[in-house]
């Protein structure tokens, strides 16, 4: 298992593959090839960040998420990368906190974490991402729509410079959508990363079953 890095960049910095500017702090993550890569492009904007500060949490949630990564910043004093948290599976942190639940502290901080993740989200906008990808999938299980309708909304609402919504609801960035969540949810996409396959290697490896998908969910 190899540790995936995000680092928080303090300076401007472009998502070599998107080419998105993507504001300060911007959370990125290293290509060996390309450089300095937005979360989306990454695929890891799916996972949920956990901050620093309560091991026991931290750890149940490392070991419940198939892929995880560190979060690290610079930290100019003492010139060296500090830990401030990991990014993990939005189950895997729920499933975690219900295992620490005991400890009061720990519950009145999921709800914390809880109510500021609902807030970042503007429900109507989620509302219409659900129902463009309903008109485009009326194949898809029932629901599904608004999984992947959060996802995306976070992606396009936490963002400076991204703010047309117009943009996010047409239909490539819907089936790009769709797409992510395919590889996530029904392919064995994570676990590759996870393993350390480079992210063409891994969308390589499961493209065939998430165009099937695909297919099956077109269709009415
Ligand atoms: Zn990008």
């Amino acid at each position: 298992m190899k540790d995936i890095k995000v680092f928080i960049a303090h300076r401007e910095v472009q998502c070599a593959e998107c080419g998105e500017q993507l504001g300060r702090p911007a959370w990125i993550t290293l290509d060996s090839q390309k450089g300095a890569v937005c979360l989306s492009c990454a695929d890891l904007e799916h996972l949920a960040y956990l901050p620093a500060g309560n091991t026991a949490l931290t750890r149940r949630a490392r070991k419940n998420s198939r892929l995880s990564a560190v979060v690290l910043k610079w930290a100019r004093a003492r010139k060296q990368y500090e830990r401030q948290g990991v990014l993990v599976e939005e189950g895997a942190l729920q499933q975690a906190e219900v295992e620490c639940a005991a400890d009061e502290t720990v519950r009145a901080a999921a709800r914390e974490r809880a109510a500021e993740r609902r807030a970042e989200l503007d429900d109507k906008y989620i509302e219409s991402f659900a129902r463009r990808i309903r008109d485009m999938y009326p194949g898809a299980p029932a629901g599904r729509e608004m999984a992947i309708a959060v996802h995306a909304c976070r992606k396009y609402s936490g963002r400076v410079g991204r703010s047309s919504s117009a943009k996010a609801l047409d239909a490539e960035a819907v089936k790009l959508a769709v797409i992510a969540h395919l590889r996530h949810v029904e392919t064995d996409y994570d676990v590759l990363l996870t393993k350390g396959y480079e992210r063409y290697e891994a969308r390589e490896q499961v493209r065939q079953q998430v165009e099937e998908m695909l297919d099956k969910w077109q269709e009415v």
